[in-house]
């Protein structure tokens, strides 16, 4: 693991995988549960047998159970009907027993099922049989430069599977002006029709190439940088291009801890960085469909209308006389509201674009 503000030597990521299966006997690696010994336990912590196993007992997980979950329930649903009698978490029987009574801000409510379930689709599973690498990547903010999503890709993995899952509001747009028709949206985003996007590591620019109409932003960079007067600047030099298509995680050298990048959308550029870099074990999910994984997502921050200062902007005006700043934000209400007469005719010149996704990072 890469320490802050400190990157490591470069690594060959099939050379750390090849040096670290030879070092290690496979016992070490093979992704098996570890089955506890109690007598190696005992003897390791100095303790006579019967002692082990009362401490083996009261320690298990399976005393976290409650009586529902031995009956196949994975999950107990506080907001639908689901909590079984017998129940003997403190919590689940004060809600049991207010149920009906208990008032939730819908809010809350909205809050906690988008945190606590999975906003995607479960995957279906596909186990991962081979050993493999698992490196951390970090995404940040185009303009604020925070960490704003991580994940965990495998080696055998290609480079697009993880553009495919970066998430940047950029993509997200609905070009175009709508002030004319607000309530016909196009449902064309940007990442549909601009698809272009490359990452530089190393000196190679990696062109996602899948779309045959996508434009390799490369060229006019490699161009550039191959002046002889620039070639003497750190860090400028020749560069080369690959299809980021044909393109493993293993086929990498890098370093952990250096800022590489991510552009796409034209000039959205993202700082990515590599923070670690070992090989699978037990405690990694084993399913091969949920990679590259999604560890950690800044929880943004919501734009608010700037009239009633409560509900979340759907709309953004520019060139907008009626507008207090530029541009400006409005939820659905206040905007039809103010920029359109009773019949849905505009009251005024603007441009206005629809703000998609609750949250501007
Ligand atoms: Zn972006
Ligand atoms: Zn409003």
């Amino acid at each position: 693991m890469a320490a802050r503000g400190e990157c490591s030597n470069l690594i060959s990521i099939k050379q750390f995988k090849k040096e670290f299966m030879e070092f290690l006997e496979p016992a070490q690696y093979e992704r098996k549960k570890f089955e506890l010994d109690l007598t190696q336990m005992a003897k390791e912590m100095n303790v006579p047998m019967d002692v082990a196993t009362d401490l083996s007992e009261v320690c298990s997980s399976s005393n976290l159970k409650c009586p529902a979950e031995t009956e196949g329930l994975e999950s107990i649903d506080i907001f639908g009907n689901s909590i079984p009698d017998g129940v003997e978490l403190e919590s689940l029987k004060l809600v049991k027993e207010r149920r009906g009574r208990l008032t939730v801000h819908r809010k809350v409510v909205n809050y906690l099922i988008k945190e606590i379930q999975p906003s995607k689709e479960p995957q279906t599973f596909q186990e991962i049989k081979t050993n493999e690498v698992v490196l951390s990547v970090a995404i940040c903010h185009p303009r604020k430069q925070n960490k704003v999503q991580e994940f965990h890709v495998l080696g055998s993995q290609c480079l697009t599977e993880l553009r495919d899952k970066i998430f940047c509001t950029a993509d997200e747009m609905i070009l175009g002006d709508h002030s004319n028709n607000p309530d016909q949206l196009s449902q064309k985003r940007a990442k549909d029709m601009f698809k272009s996007g490359f990452f530089f590591i190393e000196g190679v620019f990696y062109n996602d190439k899948r779309d045959p109409l996508s434009k390799d932003y490369s060229k006019v960079i490699m161009e550039w940088a191959k002046d002889p007067q620039r070639r003497k600047c750190p860090g400028l030099g020749l560069f080369t291009s690959k299809r980021m298509e044909d393109v493993i995680f293993e086929d990498l050298k890098v370093k952990l801890g250096y800022p590489y990048f991510y552009c796409h959308q034209g000039n959205c550029e993202h700082i990515i960085m590599f923070t670690d870099l070992r090989l699978m074990n037990v405690d990694d999910n084993p399913n091969l469909n949920e990679y590259p994984l999604q560890v950690f997502k800044h929880r943004g921050k919501r734009i608010r209308c700037r009239v009633c200062d409560v509900y979340t902007a759907k709309w953004v005006t520019v060139n907008d006389v009626l507008a207090c700043e530029e541009p400006c934000f409005f939820c659905d209400t206040c905007f039809k509201g103010l920029h359109y007469s009773q019949s849905g005719e505009k009251i005024c010149d603007f441009q206005a674009y629809p703000v998609l996704g609750d949250f501007d990072w």
